[in-house]
């Protein structure tokens, strides 16, 4: 392991301010973490880990963007199910590869999201690895209890909706990988790197859409076919999408005008939310003058699968590996 002592580097990542204090009992520093849930509130719980070499490399992400990065993805999953985050905790695996000051970078970016979300970081554990870093964030949160936007409430007659624009965050890996991030990018460029490093999960967007009657919600972390299809397989309908309705940024329309169909379909992370709700609702929500979410298709009952409709042809989206564009 890269750094000298264990028990110095937890103080160093130690949060110096706890945010959740009147219902936090003890974070840091015992054998586990106590706090005090919320009444008539349900816990949501949920975690994944970010490996070196296979979701980033140095090269793609900043150490500080790698921390930023691995708390917004579990955030995103709280946001999914129109939770609020409340606490987190960090597992990570060192190697030689990473300096002690790089780690606290980490802890920086986690700690910078965190701070915007008013969450606590109240444990983890720290191990070596032989080369590659690995990091576990796990997120709990809570919404009110019988709210949880669920993947198996959509409807026949639903309106299927996403929010944000999708794609851009693979045209910021493709962009990185090819040229690694310390190289100068246009200002659209920019936007899809930045999409790409240092995602924001729509903790807001899912709040506001528990308030609605009935919602069915994803995140976008795989790409909208493979999230559309997992809305379809759980809640046993089926889903059309209009390709002209997917929302596509200027900047990934720009840097790619040929394949950025295909990078809003099959890219992945994006960590947008995708959804859907009755017309009724949909009437409401764009009488608000909301403007975050875009209509994107329909549910009708039928076997669970997802078809795309594309220049006066209907195509079947795959839930994965789709090339059926290139003619
Ligand atoms: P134990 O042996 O009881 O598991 P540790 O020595 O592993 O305790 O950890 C001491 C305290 O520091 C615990 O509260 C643990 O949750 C926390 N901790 C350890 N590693 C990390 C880490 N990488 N990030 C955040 N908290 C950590
Ligand atoms: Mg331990």
């Amino acid at each position: 392991m890269s750094i000298q002592d264990e028990f110095s580097f937890i103080n160093r990542i130690r949060p110096t301010k706890i945010h959740q204090t009147s219902s936090l009992v003890t974070g840091i520093g015992d054998d586990a973490a106590v706090y005090l849930p919320t009444k008539d509130y349900a816990q949501i719980v949920c975690t994944d880990t970010l490996v070196e070499e296979i979701h980033f490399t140095k090269e793609t992400m900043s150490p500080f963007q790698l921390g930023y990065k691995a708390l917004a993805v579990n955030i995103s999953d709280i946001a999914a199910m129109g939770g609020k985050p409340l606490y987190f905790l960090v597992s990570i695996a060192i190697s030689n590869r990473w300096t002690e000051d790089e780690l606290v970078e980490i802890y920086d970016g986690m700690n910078t999201l965190a701070d915007t979300y008013k969450i606590d970081l109240i444990g983890g554990d720290t191990v070596s690895s032989r080369e590659s870093l690995m990091i576990t964030v796990t997120v709990i949160g809570e919404t009110e209890k019988g709210q949880e936007l669920l993947r198996s409430s959509a409807k026949d007659g639903d309106v299927v909706f996403v929010t944000g624009t999708v794609g851009d965050s693979s045209g910021g890996l493709e962009l990185l990988l090819a040229r690694g991030r310390h190289d100068s990018f246009t200002e659209h460029e920019q936007f899809l790197v930045k999409r790409h490093q240092i995602p924001s999960p729509r903790v807001e967007i899912g709040r506001l859409l528990t308030n609605l009657s009935r919602v069915s919600l994803n995140d976008v972390s795989d790409g909208v076919a493979s999230e559309a299809n997992e809305l379809a397989e759980a809640s046993n309908v089926t889903i059309t999408l209009l390709a002209e309705l997917l929302p596509i940024s200027k900047a990934l329309q720009t840097y790619d005008p040929t394949g950025f169909m295909e990078k809003a379909l099959f890219g992945g992370e994006d960590f947008e939310l995708i959804g859907t709700m009755s017309e009724t609702d949909w009437k409401k929500v764009k009488l608000n003058g909301d403007t975050s979410l875009t209509k994107i298709g329909s549910v009708s009952s039928g076997e669970p699968k997802v078809l795309l409709s594309k220049d006066n042809s209907l195509i079947t989206l795959e839930k994965k590996g789709y090339n059926h564009f290139k003619k």
